[in-house]
């Protein structure tokens, strides 16, 4: 920066600089303090030039002593220009140096008063000097120096200019009235040069102090502005204290929640606005504290003193702040709110602990409790019982009102339970529809069982959602601590098991753990594991039982039935292992088996006889089905129309979007598909609508006694096989196991008939043996109680088949055959030719058309006369018995 001074702008800067460092009210103020430093400063710069201007008063009086030849007064002026000129250059040294300011203000008094008495002593000395001079001008001069001299240290510590106007002066008006006006000419005109110079250099200062000044404000400015915009739009704030503790300075925001209507917040002791919050374990550091030692705190938790109730959390950090003389004058600090933070924190432990949706404890917090009751030492309390609920039909529910319907009903559910169970223990949702009850202190079974059935019946009753009454049901498993489980973990489990339990046997109902439940669990789980096996290593292989025309008595397909030979179970049931495997997953894995299996075996059956092939629910949710299904028609080559797939209703009970599609999809796949054990489930006829049969299974359990007189299920077949034709599908009557169900099932209108009347699932080479040989068409087998009317007796009679013959039991007897007991024979062996004692030594050829359980139907050659039977003659055999 360049810098141009103009006279009269120096002038100017000079009479103004002047005015300033005299005014008396300068010195009062800040601004005039740091005026004050800084021409100190620069006095202590131009230090040789003050030193020179200090020490000319008694140099004057020692020149003039000299000329007076006056050596004492020359002396002492002497020494006390020595001792201003060294306590000056050290003063001004110190200064220069920065020294002084480290100073404390008594170290800075204590200074100025030894410096001020030396000072006064020299002069005084000096003074006493020049009295003795030779009167007249040179006294004059003395005493007008001295003053001049006391001008200077009295102003020393402000300007150098008043300084060197004022010393100027008096040595102006000394020397001019003692050696003429020349040498007084000679000297202003330095001092007019040393004036000039130092105006010129202060115009350089002022100008760049304006400079710094502007850019200050600039800043200031600018500072000021960020600091607003901190206090308004973030969490932060600011504060300061006087030194009493009293609050000078509080962010707004701030202050307004801390005003109080009869005490404002400024000026409040700052200890009294804020407390420390005594969550935290720093309490007994309160601010109070730190106020009084004067130390810096940061970070401390405080909440609003006064006002307890108002909701705030703020972080808070000080530090004592001091003047430049080291006075304490207050503390300056800053805050944050931590309100939001602390509600988040708040609300993440309690999203830890509880359920979101149900607000009921969540399964991390039950687990906790659990934990805790179960760890007290022996007691009362240690006997804790636990209650497992789980909702029935909840999920039917879910799927087809919607989640929103289904979370409205959860809601009510946990309100029912918590009024249910109040006090008497902890209610928690572990998940889905899976409710959790700790009872502490409760191991009475008779009132466990009582409060088990009062939430299962409240429970129970209908809800009212959206304006739709919805009805569920509940079942529970009940484990008692610690008989049923000491820890934690076993305890669930086993209510677990109770839980499956109570589901098994019919829902609805509660069941306590039975130790036979984990001995069930446990072969449960060995059954798991032998399936795992039973797939790698073959134990599997496919049944084919026939499905029969009911007019034409033509076979028109196959039901493959899965058959599993275990190495030490024998043969295992398809309806024990089946729902293990569906619920272990394995189910996937070995329907595909099946299914490929089944298409492969059926690709060698002569015409169009299909084969239909079981498909379990999971396997039917699963949207690779189609896929499969298409590849394994592909691998095998059979007709599509040829396969055809048996869903049961348990594929409704997950009824969407998603098994609307899998029809469809399955039927653009060009298969067949059958509804199998129709009327077993839940049954709602509105599916029967949407998915596209081909075919209804009634289920056997229809069948099963409608021959027998006042029974309904022949109503029942009748109705469902109308809907059916309605509805343009077949009807395959299941389990039809003797000629007068065949009569009655072809009477109903039924166009299919299984079951073992027409033959037991047989091994696939029969099949085709079957198929060939008889020519597709079916016989039937077993007895038919119309047409004759039988005999029922009890007696023995020999029996022979080739060359073996063994004794059997004669049950009844009819004019075309017999039922006999005690064979040992294959079940399912049909079309045995045997003979037959029926009288005393006379053997009468028959067909064994049927065999199972030990039992036999016998169908004469020849027609026996039955009144033959009363003769008195006996059988060989009975009479030896007898
Ligand atoms: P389902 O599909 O209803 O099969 C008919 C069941 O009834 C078969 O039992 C069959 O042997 C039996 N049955 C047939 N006729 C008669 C009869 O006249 N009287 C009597 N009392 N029973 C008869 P099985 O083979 O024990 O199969 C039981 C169930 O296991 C099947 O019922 C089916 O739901 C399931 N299942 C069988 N194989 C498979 C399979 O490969 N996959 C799947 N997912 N399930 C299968
Ligand atoms: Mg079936
Ligand atoms: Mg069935």
């Amino acid at each position: 920066m360049r810098i141009r001074v103009t006279p009269f702008r120096a002038l100017r800067v000079a009479f103004a600089a002047l005015w300033t460092d005299l005014s008396p009210s300068a010195t009062e103020s800040e601004g005039h303090r740091n005026t004050l430093r800084r021409q100190l400063r620069q006095l202590a710069q131009s230090w040789p030039f003050a030193l020179l201007v200090a020490l000319a008063a008694p140099l004057q009086v020692a020149w003039t002593g000299w000329q007076q030849a006056r050596p004492g007064v020359m002396l002492v002026a002497l020494a006390c220009a020595a001792v201003l000129a060294l306590f000056g250059t050290l003063l001004l040294l110190a200064i220069r140096r920065g020294i002084t300011r480290r100073w404390s203000l008594h170290g800075k008094v204590r200074t100025a008063m030894a410096l001020g008495a030396v000072g006064g002593a020299a002069l005084l000395l000096l003074v006493f000097a020049t009295a003795q001079l030779s009167p007249g001008p040179a006294r004059l001069a003395g005493f007008v120096t001295a003053f001049g001299a006391m001008i200077v240290l009295v102003i020393a510590l402000y300007p150098v200019r008043a300084a060197t106007l004022g010393f100027g002066a008096g040595l102006l008006v000394t020397l001019g009235a003692q050696d003429g006006i020349g040498i007084g000419l000679g000297i202003g005109t330095v001092l007019l040069l040393a004036l000039t110079s130092s105006t010129y250099r202060l115009a350089l200062f002022e100008r760049s102090a304006v400079a710094q000044r502007d850019l200050d404000h600039a800043q200031g400015r600018m500072a000021t502005r960020l600091v607003a915009e901190f206090e308004t739009h973030s969490s932060g704030w600011f504060w300061q204290t006087n030194s009493e503790g009293e609050v000078t300075y509080l962010t707004d925001k701030v202050a307004r929640e801390l005003d109080t209507p009869d005490a404002p917040a400024i000026g409040a002791p700052l200890s009294r606005l804020f407390r420390m919050d005594s969550a935290l374990p720093e309490t007994e550091r309160t601010i109070a504290f730190h106020l009084s030692s004067r130390t810096a705190f940061s970070n401390y938790s405080v909440r609003p003193a006064s006002r307890a109730k108002l909701e705030r959390w703020w972080s808070m950090s000080g530090r004592p702040i001091f003047d430049e003389d080291g006075i304490f004058i207050g503390f300056v600090g800053s805050g944050s709110d931590l309100t939001e933070r602390r509600r988040a924190d708040a609300e993440i432990t309690r999203l830890a602990l509880f359920d979101g949706l149900t607000g009921l404890a969540n399964r991390q917090r039950l687990r906790l409790a659990l934990d805790q009751m179960l760890a007290q030492p022996a007691s009362p309390q240690r006997m804790t019982s636990l209650f497992l609920l789980d909702l029935d039909r909840f999920k039917a529910v879910n799927d087809t009102l919607g989640h929103q319907m289904g979370d409205a009903l959860l809601k009510q559910v946990a309100q029912r339970l918590q009024r249910g169970i109040g006090e008497a223990g902890l209610v928690g949702r572990l998940g889905g529809d899976e409710f959790q009850v700790i009872m502490p202190g409760q191991a009475d079974r008779e009132k466990l069982a009582e409060l088990a059935r009062r939430v299962i019946f409240d429970l129970s009753q209908p809800y009212s959602i959206e304006g739709s009454a919805i009805s569920i049901g509940c079942s529970i498993g009940i484990a008692i601590a610690p008989q049923d489980g000491g820890d934690s973990e076993t305890l669930i489990r086993n209510a677990d098991l109770a839980l499956y339990a109570a589901k098994g046997d019919g829902r609805g109902i509660h069941r306590f753990f039975r130790d036979e439940l984990l001995v069930g669990a446990q072969s449960r789980k060995q059954l798991e594991d032998d399936l795992r096996q039973a797939l790698v290593g073959n134990q599997f292989y496919l049944a084919y039982q026939p499905v029969v025309d009911t007019r034409s008595e033509r076979i028109v397909g196959y039901e493959a039935l899965l058959r599993w030979a275990h190495p030490t179970r024998g043969l295992v049931s398809p309806a024990e292992f089946v729902p293990v495997a569906e619920d272990c997953g394995l189910i996937e894995t070995i329907g595909e088996w099946v299914l490929r299996t089944a298409c492969t075996e059926a690709a060698g059956w002569p015409g169009d006889v299909r084969v239909a092939v079981n498909v379990s629910p999971i396997q039917f949710a699963n949207p690779v089905l189609p896929s499969l299904v298409t590849s394994a028609l592909a691998k095998s080559g059979i007709a599509p129309h040829r396969l055809e797939l048996e869903i049961t209703e348990g594929v409704f009970l997950d009824e969407s979007a998603a098994s609307e599609q899998m029809f469809k999809t399955l039927k653009g796949c060009g298969v067949r598909l059958a509804l199998d054990d129709f009327g077993t489930g839940y049954s709602s006829l509105g599916y029967l609508k949407k998915a596209p049969f081909d075919k209804i299974k009634i289920d056997q359990s229809f069948v099963k006694g409608a021959t027998i007189p006042g029974n309904r299920n022949a109503a029942i077949i009748r109705a469902i096989v109308s809907l059916a034709d309605a509805l343009g599908m077949e009807t395959t009557a299941e389990g039809v196991e003797n000629r007068d169900e065949i009569t009655l099932i072809r009477d109903l209108g039924c166009s299919h008939i299984q079951g073992f009347v027409y033959g037991k699932p047989a091994r696939a080479a029969d099949v085709l043996q079957q198929l060939t040989i008889g020519g597709g068409m079916a016989t039937a087998t077993g007895y038919q109680i119309t047409r004759n009317p039988r005999t029922a007796m009890l007696r023995s009679a020999r029996i022979e088949a080739g060359a073996v013959s063994g004794e059997v039991r004669i049950r009844n007897i009819s004019s075309t055959g017999a039922m006999i007991e005690g064979i040992e024979v294959d079940d399912g062996t049909t079309d045995l030719d045997v003979l037959i004692e029926l009288l005393e030594d006379q053997m009468f050829p028959a067909k064994l058309r049927w065999a199972a359980d030990g039992r036999a139907g016998l169908e004469f050659a020849e027609t026996f006369n039955l009144e033959r039977l009363a003769a008195p003659s006996v059988p060989q055999a009975a009479r030896k018995a007898g």
